[in-house]
C-alpha cells in the first residue's frame, strides 16, 4: 500500500457503529500506527457510553444520527 510521506505515518481507520446503549449511530476515526496503537477509549456522544479500539491516538467520533431510543438519560457506567 503507497502512502503520502508525512509527519503522521498510519493509516486512518474510519468505521461506523451503532451504539449499543441509545442506538446513535457514531462514526469513529482512528489513526492506526504500527508499534504505536493501545488500547484507546471513546465514548457515544449522546449517552455517554464508552468503547474502546485500537489506535494511536484517541479516535475522534462523529454523531451520524442521533440516538433512536427515544430517551435522554446517560448510560450508567457504575452500578453499585
Ligand atoms: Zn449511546
Amino acid at each position: 500500500m503507497v502512502q503520502a510521506p508525512g509527519p503522521e505515518s498510519g493509516d486512518v481507520s474510519i468505521f461506523e457503529q451503532s451504539c449499543a446503549y441509545c442506538g446513535a449511530r457514531l462514526r469513529v476515526l482512528a489513526v492506526r500506527v504500527p508499534d504505536e496503537n493501545r488500547t484507546q477509549d471513546y465514548s457515544c456522544p449522546e449517552c455517554g457510553k464508552s468503547y474502546e479500539t485500537e489506535a494511536a491516538a484517541e479516535p475522534q467520533v462523529r454523531l451520524v444520527k442521533a440516538r433512536s431510543d427515544g430517551k435522554d438519560d446517560r448510560y450508567q457506567e457504575t452500578l453499585f
